[in-house]
């Protein structure tokens, strides 16, 4: 055994060669000039694919996209005959904590090492955090990613969450007034989060001084709301809703402003809905009026729904043993109980998503990798775009929610998030054709963020066995 200062040494020093920029297999392709050859586009804007398109990169950007472009002199050059790209994903309800259950309650553990390496390698190129449990963590991770020396989608980070009184989450704060909830707002975006997100038990005067504070910074807010309705914190000017119709209370029978968040009494809400009454549709109206933007994350309400898939072999030999068992065992019993209500839940849920988007609501997507685990990083941004498809959007629909409409939200779609000349490199090389069947997302290859081709199969291999531990 080392003694523990000389270790301690040790560690730092490792710390110091990692951090110089050296070369690394799971970078598969920098080049100041790279050519993509007979490619089919997909632009994440909804257009119809463009078949053998030469797409020239240069300087990190998309420099052309078009049929008969001349090749640069010196450039690299791939050929993707057969293959598709579409935009880097811009995916707005992601975190970098993974729910570690042992039995005691809810409890996340930081996976700065994993999700970042696991987002990109399935071709999220920007993410929302949506929800901070280790806030000085997500920052330090954005600057690593930042600088290189650490890989991961560009990052757009969420202040920890802001919750009420009676949370049952001890990692989560309370906050104790409309005062505090100034103060904080002002703290985090002193800090660097450009979002803030409002949690189930806030209050409604707690949550107004929460909007007000943040918009005054120039932060977004979003929310996982319960004991505000959708329809109170329209009116409140909130920015985003999260889990599409999952967390609403509006039609709670009875239901009184104040009342306690209650999650059961939502779905059966849903389960009891008629999808044709006109409050639901003078809802999805009023959610457009205020440009409230509504994040889909059906991916993680999938795993609390009976009859639906289990995680492949792929995501469970990424979860390190402890969580496998405590995952396998948890979408066991959830079958065996086999509820109606979660069931009649999330399809009316999949129903009221299709249609805000068909009025003309901002859907974006996420995959929220929470819950009892089931859901990660990377693999769930594929199973959220899928569901989407099952909801009863067309493939390029759900590539457009959630690709360009995700940097919309964020207000970086002139950067990023469509295939188009001046706009960053940001997109993804796939084996196949997500614009007719949309698990060739699967298929992919090489991600490019900013120009520079990451291996996706490498990174993915890069964390097996990790998740639930770093
Ligand atoms: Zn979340």
């Amino acid at each position: 055994m080392k003694p523990p200062r000389l270790a301690f040494l040790l560690a730092l020093s490792v710390t110091r060669i990692s951090a110089q920029p050296a070369p690394d297999p799971i970078i598969a392709v920098r080049a100041p000039v790279v050519v993509l050859t007979h490619a089919r586009v997909i632009d994440g804007l909804g257009h119809a694919p463009l078949e053998n398109q030469t797409v020239i990169l240069s300087g990190g950007k998309i420099e052309s996209i078009g049929a008969d472009l001349k090749i640069p002199d010196g450039a690299t050059v791939r050929d993707l005959t057969g293959k598709s790209v579409l935009p880097g994903l811009v995916m707005v309800h992601e975190h970098l904590f993974y729910s570690s259950l042992a039995g005691g309650p809810f409890h996340v553990n930081e996976m700065e090492f994993s999700f970042p390496r696991l987002y990109l390698a399935a071709g999220v190129t920007s993410a929302r955090t949506t929800g901070s449990m280790e806030p000085y963590t997500d920052l330090e991770m954005k600057a690593r990613i930042e600088s290189g020396t650490s890989f991961g989608p560009k990052l757009h980070l969420t202040a920890p969450y802001f919750d009420g009184a009676g949370t049952g989450i001890p990692q989560l704060h309370a906050v104790a007034s409309p005062a505090a909830a100034t103060r904080m707002v002002n703290y985090w975006a002193d800090e660097g989060f450009t979002s803030i997100k409002v949690y189930v038990n806030l209050p409604a005067d707690i949550m107004a001084a929460t909007i007000t504070a943040a918009h005054a910074r120039g932060l977004q807010v979003t929310g996982h709301i319960g004991k505000v309705s959708y329809r109170e914190a329209a009116g409140l000017g909130i920015d985003n809703l999260e889990h599409g119709f999952m967390a609403m209370s509006d039609l709670i029978p009875g239901r009184k402003p104040g009342d306690p968040s209650n999650a059961l009494n939502t779905y059966r809400s849903l389960e009891a809905l008629d999808p044709d009454t006109p409050e639901i549709n003078g809802l999805i109206a009023l959610l457009i009026s205020q440009h409230v933007t509504l994040t889909s994350t059906l991916a993680i309400f999938e795993t609390f729904t009976p009859g639906r898939r289990v995680a492949s072999k792929a995501e469970l030999d990424t979860l390190a043993p402890p969580l496998r068992e405590s995952y396998l065992t948890r979408w066991a019993a959830i079958n065996l109980q086999n509820s109606k209500t979660s069931r009649d839940a999330f399809a009316r849920d999949m129903q009221l998503e299709a249609r805000f988007f068909r009025a003309g609501g901002l859907l974006v997507a996420g995959t929220d990798p929470t819950g009892y685990g089931g859901c990660l990083a990377g693999y769930g941004n594929w199973r959220a775009i899928e569901l989407l498809v099952e909801a009863g959007l067309t493939p390029l629909e759900a590539i457009e929610v959630a690709t360009h409409n995700g940097a919309k939200l964020l207000k970086i779609d002139a950067q990023t998030g469509s295939l188009e000349a001046g706009k960053a490199a940001d997109l993804i090389i796939v084996n196949g054709d997500p614009s007719r069947n949309i698990s060739d997302l699967r298929k992919a290859e090489i991600v490019f963020k900013d120009g520079v081709g990451y291996d996706s199969q490498k990174l993915f291999e890069s964390v097996k066995g990790l998740v639930g531990i770093q």
